[in-house]
């Protein structure tokens, strides 16, 4: 049956009734190898590197999530990304966001440039900069939206337009606004890709990665690499992670209530001096975010002007928890100049506007009234 409803995808999808046991949850598959009948005779699994019914349980999900035909699931976000850049060759290059994850801007400039692929930076917000920024060797155009941990936003269909124009790839990082909140293939995306470890899994008990497509050739070369690589996945994360899918639609519900609360407390508080949420009518791209998303997720950031106040504001959080990650059903803070985004130099931090007064907040789904008391406490604490 072919479910048009997000959440019915999401608990049913790749979760059908065990056939032999009737066993209404999928079971943990740890086997590592499969009997086979005869020589190469084999019902689909002969070794779990190259496939595995737990994987290939999740693997379905996340592809009915996103509107694909097929997932791969990887280790973690970064295995999947790293995955992503092996379907290039040396001498060509990728364009990407400026407010890029930090982690991704290391493997591209400390591992894959020694394999003379090329990265430049642009401001995605900017079609026409975007434009400007592809080169001949230009291969795969490289986004995040809304990024980290600025929120800033790309609209996903123009940029899609752009790189097929200029014959390359659209990649769309979906890890912070999950398929629930957008579905970037169905705008002309060629892949996403997750860090699973975040909303997808939702519970900060899992590392893992996904990458999502819709032309099955390239899907074939990904799976390829899976296996000949072979950065997957635990059957027992995957099972995790279709255990937590299941709850995606309700969580993103309530994040997103306890995020928009919180924006609006802090926008009207005198002790910060900018808030960035998509979901406040102020953001300067509300208009794309209302058009490309239907949820705002619970991230958000606000400037607290020097690294002074944004520590004593941490420190005054009772109920966020500092931490790095985001996307857990527990709401944390953090402080991306010396947490997230420390690996990336003081002037690059300063160019894409991430400063030391910057606070970033990911909203879990407590109670909305118990958050609200936390953070006006914390900003009070500023006041004094
Ligand atoms: C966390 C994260 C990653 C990396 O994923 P891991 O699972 O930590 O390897 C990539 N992109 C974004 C946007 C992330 O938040």
């Amino acid at each position: 049956m072919n479910y048009r409803g997000f959440a019915t995808r999401a608990i049913h999808v790749g979760q059908e009734p065990d056939p032999t046991t009737g066993a209404v949850i999928p079971p943990l598959y740890l086997s590592s190898t499969y009997a086979q009948e005869a020589p190469g005779k084999h019902r689909g699994f002969e070794y779990s590197r190259t496939n595995n019914p737990t994987r290939q349980a999740w693997e379905r999900n996340i592809a009915a999530l996103e509107e694909g035909t097929d997932a791969i699931a990887f280790a973690s976000g970064m295995a999947a990304i790293d995955a992503l850049v092996r379907l290039l060759r040396p001498g060509d290059h990728i364009l990407a966001s400026a407010d890029l994850y930090g982690g991704t801007v290391r493997l591209f400039e400390r591992v894959w440039s020694t394999f003379q692929i090329s990265v430049t930076y642009v401001d995605t917000r900017q079609p026409e900069a975007v434009d400007a920024a592809f080169q001949p060797q230009t291969r795969m155009l490289y986004i995040e939206t809304p990024t980290n941990p600025l929120l800033q936003l790309a609209d996903i269909a123009t940029m899609a337009e752009l790189a097929h124009r200029h014959g390359a790839w659209l990649v769309v990082d979906n890890t912070f606004a999950t398929p629930y909140a957008q579905q970037p293939l169905t705008l002309g995306a060629d892949f996403v890709v997750h860090s699973t470890t975040k909303y997808l899994a939702g519970h900060s008990d899992v590392v893992g990665g996904a990458v999502v497509i819709r032309d099955p050739d390239l899907g074939a070369r990904l799976r390829f690499l899976q296996n000949a690589a072979g950065a997957v996945p635990s059957p027992f994360e995957c099972w995790l992670c279709l255990r937590s899918v299941k709850t995606l639609a309700l969580r993103m519900q309530q994040h997103e209530r306890n995020a928009l609360a919180i924006a609006e407390l802090c926008a009207a508080h005198p002790a910060v001096r900018a808030v960035h949420y998509p979901g406040l009518p102020t953001h300067p791209q509300h208009g794309l975010a209302r058009r490309q998303m239907r949820n705002f997720t619970g991230m958000l950031s606000l400037e607290l002007g020097t690294a002074e106040r944004a520590h004593r504001f941490l420190r005054h959080l009772r109920l966020f928890t500092l931490a790095e990650s985001l996307g857990g059903v527990e709401s944390l803070a953090s402080h991306p100049a010396t947490m997230t985004h420390a690996s990336l130099d003081p002037e690059w931090r300063r160019r894409v506007g991430i400063t030391d007064g910057l606070v970033r907040l990911s909203c879990g789904i407590e109670d909305t009234e118990d958050l609200l008391t936390d953070v006006a406490s914390a900003l009070e604490a500023l006041e004094r």
